[in-house]
This record gives structure tokens, sequence and C-alpha cells, in this order.
């Protein structure tokens, strides 16, 4: 019977298959011959004391014994041309998940997407990179593949449902992701890798009959007696369809505005807001491995740090080790920063979002917004940044201890945010109770993580698209709006998820509703 072992190595034996066996052949005591294979079901780094060591759960197969290689299959569609029609609004993970989904139970999606296929992107993102211009249908946030295709691409998630996860990440990788996610605890696919895999996903759906609309944006739902009716696009065009799954992500402000406007029932939702840091990755390598250099078998370190300050959570947020601080405004006259990574993730910077939670009262001075309190506020900060910053994609920046002492940076060294960066006090960026909270944070990071606090880290601001500040309710269990019949709203842009991995989750459990509530 193959034989399944839990065991620690160093980097070194994890990163390579000779070096595996031979340590295994001593193990079992067998010669290193009679190991026919060794499948790794999960690798894990344990950098808790001095040497860092690969925890592994490996399955040894010795000669004789049955093997064979598991293949992740796209699953055998059949053909929707002619099927029921389902609209659904939004090719982020949510969108195209659902879609896959709607195939796989005989219905056909037709997804409508306002920003361009995944490739024509690219030269949106160097418009807003190199010249400060900001492509309202087409950015880091909207356009095929949604907002995490030019992102670190980290498929981890607090997501209970471990089936459902692990689904999502076989169908990853049926599409052609390394099956390396599997396995690894922390899995990440990477900027450079995703772009190809989502256009898989987008031609496999057309090929199943679904179809894909690019560049065309829903401006108007058509619902009668509470019940949607189709869609209305900018072209003026009209789908009808009396299912519709909203995943439109949590930076579509015209469509809050849109449903706000309509009286259909939304309600504002606390979110996240702070500042992305970058650190030299190599400093971070040595707090997180105890070292001076983590060599050539141990990938850049990620850290994840919390600390409770003034009665509030701070954290870092999708930490991108050896990666680029991008610029992801969705609107002209505003700054935003997030984060991506390459798959080697070989860059000489590690940055995270450092963000604090935020509560329904720090919404106030907006109330007369109503649900859109939290998108006004958000919206402020973001226009005070780039006011502040100089009226283009540059972004207010500050060196870490210099803000701590409320001291403006003399000068701020060229970072990876490619439009160029502002010294201001970062102060003046944040209401100032936050900014407090964000000065005693970054104090605490520095006592649990030496060497944290530096000023040759750099913050940026502001990290404030964490997750979406409005919710649209639908039921607990039916999945439609609470309101609206056929009304599906989904993944982040609804409130249901956090992530790539929570969003495709989402998207197939409202199709797998909406089947439910046609038979
Ligand atoms: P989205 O991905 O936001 O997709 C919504 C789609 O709807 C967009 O394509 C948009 O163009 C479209 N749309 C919006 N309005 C309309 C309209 N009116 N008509 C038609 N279409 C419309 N998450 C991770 O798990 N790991 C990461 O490493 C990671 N890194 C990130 C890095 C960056 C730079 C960014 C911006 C996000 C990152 N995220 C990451 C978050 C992740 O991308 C989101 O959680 C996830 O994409 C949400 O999926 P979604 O399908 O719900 O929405």
């Amino acid at each position: 019977m193959p034989q399944e072992l839990l065991l620690q190595v160093t980097p070194e034996i994890a990163a390579n298959e000779l070096l595996l066996k031979e340590h295994l052949s001593k193990q079992l005591k067998v010669s290193v011959n009679e190991i026919q294979h060794v499948s790794i079901l999960k690798r894990s780094i344990d950098a808790r004391q001095k040497t860092v060591r690969i925890n592994l759960k490996v399955v040894i197969y010795l000669k004789g014994e049955p093997f064979q290689e598991t293949k992740f299959q796209i699953p055998d569609y059949k053909n929707v041309a002619n099927a029921q029609e389902v609209i659904v609004v939004g090719a982020g993970p949510a969108g195209l998940f659902a879609a896959l989904q709607l195939i796989e139970l005989g219905l056909k999606p037709i997804v409508v997407e306002r920003g361009k296929e995944v490739r024509g992107r690219r030269r949106d993102l160097k418009a807003i990179n190199v010249d400060h211009i900001v492509n309202e249908d087409s950015n880091y946030c909207f356009g095929e593949g949604g907002a995490g295709t030019y992102s670190d691409g980290k498929l981890y998630t607090r997501s209970k449902k471990r089936g459902d996860v692990t689904r999502i990440l076989e169908l990853f990788v049926a599409f052609g992701a390394t099956p390396d996610i599997l396995v690894d605890a922390h899995p990440h696919i990477g900027t450079n890798k995703l772009p190809q895999i989502i256009q898989d996903i987008r031609e496999k759906i057309i090929e199943f009959g679904g179809q894909v609309l690019f560049e065309t944006r829903l401006t108007d739902i058509l619902i009668k007696n509470n019940e949607v009716e189709g869609i209305v696009t900018q072209k003026g065009d009209t789908i009808l369809a009396n299912k519709l799954i909203l995943a439109t992500g949590h930076s579509a402000r015209d469509i809050y505005e849109l449903l706000d406007r309509k009286e259909v029932f939304i309600e504002a939702k606390p979110f996240a807001l702070g500042v992305r840091a970058e650190h030299p990755q190599s400093l971070i390598d040595s707090i997180q491995y105890s070292c001076d250099y983590r060599g050539e078998h141990l990938p850049p370190a990620p850290y994840s740090i919390v600390k409770q300050v003034n009665g509030r959570g701070m954290y870092s947020f999708c930490m991108c080790p050896g990666g680029v601080i991008a610029p992801c405004a969705t609107s002209p006259g505003e700054v935003v920063t997030n984060g991506w990574s390459p798959s080697k993730r070989d860059q000489a910077t590690a940055n995270s979002g450092i963000v604090i939670e935020l509560k329904l009262e720090d919404f106030k001075p907006y109330a007369k917004f109503g649900a859109l309190a939290g998108m006004e506020f958000q919206k402020s900060i973001e226009q005070k940044a780039w006011d502040l910053a100089g009226q283009t994609q540059k972004a207010p920046a500050q060196r870490m201890i210099d803000f701590t002492q409320k001291r403006v940076s003399s000068e701020i060294p060229k970072t990876s945010y490619v439009p160029g960066t502002t010294s201001i006090e970062m102060g003046q960026v944040f209401p100032e109770y936050l900014t407090q909270i964000l000065r005693e944070g970054f104090t605490e990071f520095g006592k649990s993580m030496r060497g944290y606090l530096t000023n040759e880290a750099i913050i940026h601001a502001p990290e404030s698209r964490t997750s979406s500040p409005v919710r649209i309710p639908r039921d607990l269990y039916t999945y439609e709006h609470l309101q609206i019949k056929g009304l599906y709203p989904c993944g982040e842009g609804a409130g249901y998820a956090g992530g790539i991995i929570s969003a495709a989750i989402d998207g197939e459990k409202c199709a797998l509703m909406i089947a439910e509530a046609l038979k």
C-alpha cells in the first residue's frame, strides 16, 4: 500500500526530487531505486524556528504499487446555445465561474463586460501608469478577468468551505494553472500567468454556446412589478432575460448609484482603509526567515500582521512579496493603490496594504447619501490624495518612521509605483483619528516584526478598495435579492466575497441557485 507521511525537511531537499527520495529512502530504510514516485499532497513553510523548514505531506509509491498521475479535466460541458438565457454582468472571477457553472447546468450565460478583453486591457494599464490617463471602463479593476487579473493572484481564502475551494483550484489547474496551487499552503498564480487562463475560460464559454460581450456596460436594469425583465447597455441595446447575476465588483460605483436611484434595496457596509507600505524584499526575508540572505530555495517571504489599536483592527491586506504597487483608480480625479506580483515574485520590493477596519459610524459625515455614505467617504479620501499629490496619478508618500513622527520626508526614493510619488505628511489624507491609529499601529508592528518600522519603508496612500462599501442584500437561502425577483447579487461587489477564490465560489453558487429556481 502506498504510504502517507508527514515530514519536515530543508528547503533544498523540498525543492529537489532526488534529494527528497534520498531523504525518504533513509527514513523508510529502502533503496532510492525502490521508490517509484513521491506525490506531494501539502507543502508549507515553517519559519518559526531559527532554521527555516518545509513541512510536507507526501504519499510514497514503492516499485510495483499502483500509481497514476491525477489529471484535472475541464468538465464535460454540453452545448447551451439554445438553452434558457441568464444574463451575467461582469467578467471577474464571480461572473466567469458563474458562466461556467451555468453551462454545466445546461443554461446559456450572456456575459456582459464593460471592459476590454484581457490582452486589450494592457494598453490602458500602460496609459494609467505612464500617461496618468484613467479609462473608466478599462483599468486594473475593470475588464476581462476583473480586478484579480493583473494581481498577485493569491488563491488563499478564509473560506471554510474546503470542498468548494478545492473545486475552484482544480478548475484553475484544468484551465492551465500549475498543479502546485493544489498543494501549497499559500498558493498564487501571478500576473503573467492569469491572462492566458482567463482567455481560455472565455473561449470555453463561447465554444459551448455562451456569449461574451466586451465593451458593453450595463446602464439600466429593466424591472416590472419587482421582477427583472432584462438590461439596457450603454449602446442602447436591450437584452431580455428574467434571471440576472450582478457581479460587477466593488468599484462599480455607477451600479450602486443606479440601484439607489431605482430604489432597489441596498445598504452601506463597513470596509477597511489605509495605506500601501513598501519595503525592500530582502529586509522582509531577513525578518521572516531570521537570515541575512534567504538563499535560492526559499520563496520571497510574505508577512501577515494584525494589531488592535484604539479598539480597531489594523492589519496587512493583500500582501505581495516581490511585487509592484499599482495605480488602481477607476475614474479621473482620484488616486487608489493596490499591488501585484509576477509568478516568480522576483521584484526587489515587498508591498502590502496596511488597513484599519472602519465602522458604519465613520460614514456619519456623509449620512445624507444614505446607503452610499461609505462609498462617498471612500471617494473623498481618494480625491483628497489626488489633490494633495498634484492632481495626477502620483501617490502621496512618506517614509514610515517620518510618518510616525509627523515629519514630512525630505525626499522619497523611487518606489515600484510607476506613476511616481509626492512627499506629503500623510495625516492630511485621512481623518485625524485614523491617522492616529496608523501611527500607533506602525509602532506596534515594529515591536512584533523587528526591522519593519524603518525609514527604508515607504507608505503610499490610499489603500481604499479593500472590499465593497455597499451590500446588495439577498436571501440567505435562495441568493435572490430581497426585493427584486430574478436579481442575484453576486461576488465582491454585492458584499458576499473578498478575493478571487471566494468570488468564484459565490459565482458558482448563484448559478446553482438559479438552476434550482428554474426547476
Ligand atoms: P471583479 O473582479 O471586480 O469583477 C467585476 C467585473 O464587472 C469587472 O470586470 C468590471 O469591469 C465589470 N463591471 C463593472 N461594472 C459593470 C457594468 N456596469 N457593466 C458591465 N460590466 C461591469 N484577490 C485575491 O484573492 N488575490 C490577490 O492576489 C488579489 N490581488 C489583487 C490585486 C489588485 C491590483 C486588485 C485590484 C485586486 C486584487 N484582489 C486579489 C481582489 C480580487 O481581484 C477581487 O476580490 C475579485 O476580483 C472580486 O471578484 P468579482 O468577480 O466579485 O469582481
